[in-house]
């Protein structure tokens, strides 16, 4: 077997990627996988991975000091960037800043699945405080988007 290609096997599945949990570490999410296309190494020092959230589900809202490079390349759903609600579908790509309030949710009833780039070495996300949480929700279109 070739090892140049990793064929897409359907349903945005890979024959040689293992579909896993999105975190493992308690934080809150709903109903997303964890996918890794490259592994980094020291000449290429990422990880590209594909997360897909299922209708209705949402990844951890979050921040970091590490940034992300996000394209769409299945169903669409909002996002959530700083100050910013954004519809985004596929193809669009989406720039998380460092140190910047995020989360991915399929609002649309269908799956939203989307490639993200990040370095191999990078902070751990911190999750709101009670503190975070009241600043974000004083925003009101905020406030009803965010789930935590
Ligand atoms: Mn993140």
């Amino acid at each position: 077997m070739s090892t140049a290609i990793n064929r897409h096997k359907g349903n945005f599945t890979w024959e040689r990627t293992e579909v896993l949990k999105y975190k493992e570490d308690g934080s809150p999410f709903k109903d997303v996988t964890r996918q890794i296309l490259f592994e980094g190494r020291p000449d290429l020092p990422c990880q590209l991975r594909y997360f897909e959230v299922s209708p209705g589900g949402h990844s951890t809202l979050e921040r970091h000091e590490h940034v992300h490079a996000v394209m769409v390349a299945r169903g669409s759903g909002k996002v959530l960037v700083g100050e910013e609600i954004v519809e985004a579908g596929p193809q669009d790509v989406i720039h998380v800043p460092p140190d910047t309030w995020h989360q991915f949710r399929a609002v649309n009833g269908e799956p939203f699945g989307f490639l993200c780039l990040v370095n191999c070495e990078r902070d751990r996300p911190q999750l709101p405080n009670d503190t975070h949480l009241a600043e974000l929700r004083r925003n009101p279109r905020i406030k009803d988007f965010i789930r935590v």
